[in-house]
């Protein structure tokens, strides 16, 4: 029995150096088996006139985090941020936080996501993407000087569960590398918050200035972390940390020497603009990083620091911050950049045969490749997307 579904629409976006006009993709089992141009005959899903394209990768999120939306937006300066966070997260109460993390789940398909890198402080957020049609990387994030618990990681085929260090300023050096380490036995990826801010970059080239109190503050004792080190980058390097499977996260304050040594050891960078704006009023240097060659990926960061969840609103702002970059560019950071930085460029972010069969159709109204391009990378359309996302991929 033949059991494949042709889906249709006015463009289906291969990769976003690669869009047909009228295009179809034949999927069986939940995975694509070819995608063509014009006539095709069996069982049709026509989507319409807009574009069929993968979905999008949002690389760094915290759904624990969004029962706090709108609570925190406003606040500037990192510290105080921080600080009233942590407050309101454990005044949040367990139950609003996963039933936030469920809510966030929901936004992200309806947004076109899927495929996510989700950083889970608390750990509550396991079980709610196991139970949904998301795809990507659990991380279990931790900070300190010490383990106080048992970590597991294992690498389902869709669904890993990996571990994040929050970032080389709240981590010893020590459990820095041993937490990469667990990582790296496992081949999967290893998340850090790196260079993010001002604060971070005196404490770790000075080993003073007000990060150093809050931690004093907090009982955190640094003083055999071996500071000051010359930049957060080359500091991780030295560790050991720097890989293929390390996903560097914002790098607000890296220089063209930091972005040299990422790309020696072919480090997976992830930016979150929104987030850094809102929080810090800076952004890192997108176009140094592409012009030397690095390959962002791009995440929301959590709903205490973006507005929203939606990729599309991500690239709509890097669109609008960074008006020189190509559409195609900023397509590819959602798309397959993401999917590659997540351990998951076999599977996801293009529409190539024996990849899964994920996708969104997004309701735009163009005439052309370039203007479909730049009415997806600024959000350009009416209608809410619809995300496709096979139920049973985890089996395939
Ligand atoms: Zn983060």
């Amino acid at each position: 029995m033949n059991s494949s579904v042709i889906h249709k629409a006015g463009w289906v976006v291969i990769d976003p150096w690669t869009i047909i006009n009228d295009g179809y993709i034949r999927v069986e089992s939940g995975l694509i088996k070819e995608t063509g141009k014009g006539l095709c005959s069996g069982h049709i899903v026509d989507h319409g006139p807009g574009a069929l394209l993968p979905v999008l990768v949002n690389a760094h999120t915290h759904l624990e985090l969004c029962a706090l939306k709108d609570k925190l937006l406003p606040e500037k300066g990192f510290r105080n941020w921080v600080e009233n966070l942590i407050n309101l997260r454990n005044s949040a109460g367990t139950e609003n936080l996963r039933t936030g993390a469920i809510n966030g789940v929901k936004e992200l398909i309806e947004s076109g996501c899927g495929v996510i890198g989700e950083i889970s402080t608390l750990g509550l957020t396991w079980e709610i993407i196991s139970n949904s049609s998301l795809k990507g990387v659990w991380f279990r994030e931790f900070l300190g000087n010490v383990l106080h618990e048992e970590i597991t990681c294992n690498r389902n085929k869709l669904l890993i569960k990996s571990i994040a260090g929050h970032a080389p300023h709240t981590l010893s050096p020590e459990l820095l590398a041993d937490l990469k380490n667990i990582t790296r036995k496992e081949n999967i990826p290893f998340s850090i918050h790196l260079a993010e801010s001002k604060d971070e970059i005196f404490f770790l080239t000075t080993g003073k200035g007000i990060w150093a109190d809050f931690m004093t503050e907090r009982g955190i004792d640094f003083s055999g972390w071996n500071l000051p080190v010359e930049t957060p980058v080359r500091y991780l390097e030295d560790l050991g940390v720097l890989d293929e499977n390390t996903i560097a996260v914002h790098l607000i304050h890296a220089d063209k020497k930091d972005f040299e040594i990422l790309l020696r050891h072919n480090v997976r960078v992830c930016l979150c603009l929104r987030s850094n704006f809102n929080l810090h009023n800076m952004m890192p240097d997108l176009t140094g990083m592409l012009k030397a060659g690095i390959k962002p990926c791009l995440g929301t960061d959590s709903l205490a620091s973006a507005e929203s969840l939606s990729i599309f609103d991500e690239m709509a702002f890097v669109s609008k911050s960074f008006p020189s970059i190509p559409p195609a560019e900023i397509l590819a950071m959602a798309t397959v950049n993401g999917a590659s930085s997540l351990g998951f460029g076999e599977m996801f972010g293009t529409l190539a045969p024996e990849k899964c069969a994920a996708f969104v159709y997004v309701p735009v109204d163009v005439s052309s490749k370039s203007g479909l391009l730049q009415a997806l990378v600024n959000a350009d359309f009416k209608e809410p997307c619809k995300t496709v996302l096979p139920t049973n991929a985890t089996s395939i």
